[in-house]
């Protein structure tokens, strides 16, 4: 049941009756039912990795300083501020574009984005090409109106220098490259192979390569329990009890920690 996410045009045209289901374990063990094969824009699921990466090269102190880690209770996209004028955590829309301010800041909008694709690649173990959808990325930038409002909602604050973004933060290319993060391509094959990496403490069960540190994927997972399925993470936490991040694509990524992704 459900509808689609309409707000963006072509999320709305998407074939609803797509449905599939990808788990690898930590070992590395596989098991795919249904449409697995085909690809979706990752949408909001993201916003964890955007996170980790983002405190693997800020810390914790650093990243928490602009955004907090307390749900919000509001819809993904609330235009909302904590008590100290900060998004409530990294998960939300605002928070998310704040995090994305902070990834590789100090490169090229080119290279941010190629290093994105390169966690990805790593994350899911160099197994599958990590795809690109630009039609998505062209009717998200196009409808971005809310997530324009929430940047300069945020900006605004900086303005005192207690809040908002960091230091030398170009609003604009940050969104750009949120919409293009947003739109990078997978399919649940992929995602459940990135979503076993957390389960392994941020090692990859096919290379062995640590990708996040194990004090960031705690992090990460402790924040997708309580805030990745938005202002139903309450309810999320209380019937199924792991931590999930949902997607305006329709996808779910799930960490089942020491024993697989989902
Ligand atoms: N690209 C979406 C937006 O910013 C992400 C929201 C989601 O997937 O939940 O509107």
């Amino acid at each position: 049941e459900g509808k689609n996410a309409d707000y963006i045009p072509q999320l709305s045209r998407i074939n609803p009756e797509q449905y599939g289901i990808s788990i690898c374990s930590i070992d590395g063990q596989r098991y795919n039912i249904g449409d697995t094969e085909i690809d979706f824009t990752v949408q909001s699921c993201c916003k964890p990795i955007n996170y980790g990466i983002a405190l693997e090269n800020l810390g914790e102190d650093y990243v928490h300083k602009y955004v907090g880690r307390e749900p919000s209770g509001q819809a993904f996209n609330e235009l909302l501020l904590n008590k100290k004028g900060n998004p409530h955590n990294p998960l939300i829309n605002s928070g998310a574009i704040m995090t994305t301010s902070m990834l590789f800041s100090e490169e090229e909008l080119s290279s941010r984005f190629e290093k994105l694709i390169e966690v990805w690649y790593k994350l899911s173990g160099g197994l599958y090409k990590i795809g690109f959808n630009n039609p998505v990325y062209l009717s998200e930038k196009k409808t971005a109106d809310r997530n324009y409002a929430l940047s300069y909602f945020m900006n605004e604050k900086n303005e005192n220098k207690k809040t908002g973004f960091p230091d030398n933060t170009d609003i604009n290319e940050t969104l750009e490259l949120y919409f293009q993060n947003c739109s990078i391509e997978v399919n649940t094959k992929i995602l459940s192979i990135v979503a076993s990496t957390l389960a392994n403490g941020g090692i990859n069960p096919f290379t062995g390569k640590q990708i996040f540190s194990s004090e960031t994927v705690k992090n990460i997972l402790s924040v997708m329990l309580t805030c990745g399925m938005y202002d139903y993470s309450g309810e999320f936490a209380f019937k199924i009890g792991i931590p999930a991040k949902s997607g305006v694509s329709g996808s779910i990524m799930i960490v089942i920690p020491n024993v697989m992704g989902i």
